[in-house]
């Protein structure tokens, strides 16, 4: 009771501290008292470099987790907020751009109009369900909501992506639909953990439905309902390690072939009402998953599938509802399965949705607060430095034949690098944004984005696009543009530090750049060719020897605990833990070069390559609650922030060298992995 309380207080002091700003605040790169040096760095590198990081940063009431990442971007979404209410309150004299973000983050703001709203804003996408006596009936409301912005998730999802096999053309993609829990997994695992979680989800999804109205006893059979439908197409679909291997993804098939999969579903209605009627070629990510959906539809009464679709429907909407909804949503989805106490405040969650559907408008003043034309120089140049050194990495790799050598620098070299912001800002002037109308805002954005995407289908490729919007603390790398990104964000202190010198920066930003470099020769990454066509370029030997290096590195990471008796899934976090292990080693190279002839300092009691590895591992710092932890352990293609930092340095000799770490010791592997 008295920890409770303590707990609420001081949420509360939290609240009253958080204020917009007009200025990110400045932490280093790299930070001493971060460190605990009461920790041997050869014992444990990560608490050795972060254990004070965690002590003085612990978890908010209001967050799964929380790291250096996490921090940097509650620390942009501030800014953020400053830029969103001058532009709320900025009256007549505003351009067309400020007036759409204010007016939608002020409509967001507006709790009391969001209360009296209730669930009007889907009134009308529920009574089109309410209305379903036949698969007829169920197939008109089903494109209705992927017409309209409230449902583009429902039972199946289609969209424009390019072709795997030919990079350049845009088609559609028919992919799995969405489930209630965060993974397929959840459906199909037996033990005690997962079927308390699906009886938990079960008497959330009734809850639910008495919101709307229902009686308890129709609410809890309608639940058991949704549970049947969505184990039955939760079985069909390919694992996330499955999915990992794009070949298991292409299925090209003419319109009749893929409509001949789920023939009970009315398709002839569909494509039209998407504007994507000319598109006759469809790529069927999951065929069985379509499969099942036509056997689901014959197995399962129409009341079931109302019930079913009533459930996507809100579930999909309640963040924008009034409260009984989001607080409803937040106590299953947040508190119950990702072990978080407390609802984010009302102006981070209106930050994100404003960040996420007006992205490009509002990234476009981040970036000139944030990020200098110096910044962006240098943070090119340390690209192309790294780049360099994977160049003269691949030139005298032992272990591949000059085959494969060669279309490995022909792929370098045709890596597109994307750092800040796009050259071309995309364009909202057909989307309308109304003051005072949250959830029509939403769907309305929602509706764009997924027009906007399918009508690339059949049209030439904007190379120029981003996956992220500027203000994002993350980076990507895309195989089939085969480029990297990496947003303004991302590249601020403590990530990037135009104050300090080169060995934390390339520890730290050079070691992302490295990594998503990395990510084009990964296990994935390695199937595209230069131009981002699902192609082998490899000789059969070269390959072998690839998989046998890629091993090494997936039994070291499934050797470590997730949480509780849990184990990393090595072969879902491969793509990473490579990517992790050869951004380090192209930094650490690409740090060598730049600095060479100079007479690097100590300072602070660590020699220039131990800035190095602090920097790189103060990335990571952080902490994850343990019920996130778990799920991640199943969705996660990361593996946990520890191992992303002992894994890599304990396959580094140079970091054993720059620390005097011997064999014997948790930091040194015997038998280390080498991939790149
Ligand atoms: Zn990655």
């Amino acid at each position: 009771m008295h920890k409770s309380l303590c707990f609420a207080l001081l949420a509360f002091a939290a609240s009253l501290a958080a204020q917009p700003v007009t200025q990110l605040p400045y932490s280093p790169s790299l930070d001493l008292t971060s460190m605990d040096t009461s920790v041997q760095p050869c014992q444990d590198f990560y608490r050795y470099s972060c254990g004070n990081w965690t002590k003085q940063n612990p978890i908010p009431a209001d967050q799964a987790s929380w790291d250096v990442y996490g921090k940097l971007a509650f620390d942009n979404e501030r800014l953020l907020w400053g830029i969103l209410d001058r532009a709320a309150k900025g009256g007549a004299g505003r351009n067309e751009s400020e007036r759409k973000i204010g007016d939608f983050f002020q409509a967001c703001m507006d709790e009391p109009s969001v209360e009296k709203a209730g669930t009007q804003p889907i009134d009308a996408a529920m009574q089109r369900i309410a209305r379903i006596r036949s698969l007829a009936d169920l197939s008109k409301a089903v494109t209705a909501g992927h017409a309209d912005g409230t449902g583009s998730g429902t039972l199946f999802s289609i969209s424009g992506d390019q072709d795997l096999e030919d990079s350049q053309s845009v088609i559609a993609f028919a992919n799995r639909g969405a489930l209630g829990l965060p993974d397929r997994d959840y459906y199909t695992k037996t033990d005690a953990k997962s079927v308390e979680i699906r009886a938990k989800y079960v008497a959330h999804v009734a809850s639910v439905f008495e919101l709307l109205g229902d009686a308890k006893s129709a609410a809890a059979a309608q639940a058991k309902q949704v549970m049947a439908i969505e184990t039955e197409l939760a079985n069909s679909m390919l694992t996330r390690v499955e999915m990992r291997d794009p070949h298991k993804m292409l299925h090209k098939m003419d319109r009749r072939q893929f409509q001949a999969l789920t023939p009970s579903f009315g398709w002839e209605g569909l494509f039209p009402a998407l504007g994507i009627e000319s598109a006759k070629l469809v790529n069927v990510t999951e065929p069985a998953f379509y499969q099942a959906l036509e056997k689901a539809l014959h197995v399962h009464k129409i009341e079931a599938w109302r019930a079913f679709l009533r459930w996507n429907l809100i579930r999909d909407a309640s963040p924008y509802l009034s409260s009984v909804f989001v607080n409803s949503h937040f106590e299953f989805y947040s508190k119950y399965l990702r072990g978080v106490p407390q609802l984010q405040p009302r102006w981070r969650r209106c930050v994100r949705y404003t960040d996420r559907d007006l992205g490009e408008l509002l990234g476009q003043v981040f970036v000139a607060q944030t990020f200098t034309p110096e910044t962006k120089a240098r943070t090119v140049a340390m690209t192309k430095e790294i780049e360099l050194a994977m160049e003269n990495d691949l030139k005298q790799l032992p272990w591949m034949g000059d085959e494969t050598r060669k279309r490995a620098l022909d792929k370098l070299h045709s890596i597109v690098n994307k750092v800040g912001y796009p050259d071309k800002w995309r364009d909202y002037s057909a989307l309308s944004i109304t003051a005072g109308d949250f959830g029509g805002n939403v769907l309305r954005a929602s509706q764009f984005e997924d027009r906007r995407q399918l009508a690339k289908i059949g049209k030439p490729l904007d190379r120029g696009e981003w996956g992220m919007t500027p203000p994002t603390v993350n980076a990507y790398y895309n195989p089939q543009m085969n480029d990297i990104n990496f947003p303004a964000g991302v590249l601020q202190p403590p990530l990037f530090d135009p104050k300090m010198d080169d060995a934390p920066n390339y520890g730290n930003t050079g070691a992302t750049i490295g990594h998503e470099l990395t990510h084009g020769f990964d296990d994935e990454g390695r199937q595209f060719d230069a131009q981002g066509n699902l192609k082998d370029w490899w000789t059969d030997k070269d390959a072998a020897e690839f998989e046998r290096r890629a091993k090494c590195v997936s039994d070291q990471y499934s050797g470590y605990i997730a949480v509780g008796d849990i184990h990393i899934n090595g072969k879902l976090t491969l793509g990473e833990d490579v990517a992790d292990l050869g951004g380090t080693m192209l930094a650490y190279y690409a740090w060598k070069h730049t600095t060479e002839g100079q007479d690097l300092k100590a300072a602070d009691g660590l020699t220039p390559d131990q800035r190095y590895f602090v920097g790189m591992a103060q990335w990571a710092c952080g902490e994850v609650r343990p019920e996130t932890k778990r799920e991640r352990a199943i969705t996660d293609p990361h593996s946990p922030l520890e191992y992303r930092i002992n894994g890599v340095v304990s396959n580094m000799p140079e970091f054993a060298k720059a620390f005097g770490c011997k064999v014997g010791q948790p930091m040194v592997r015997e038998n280390a992995c080498r991939v790149w």
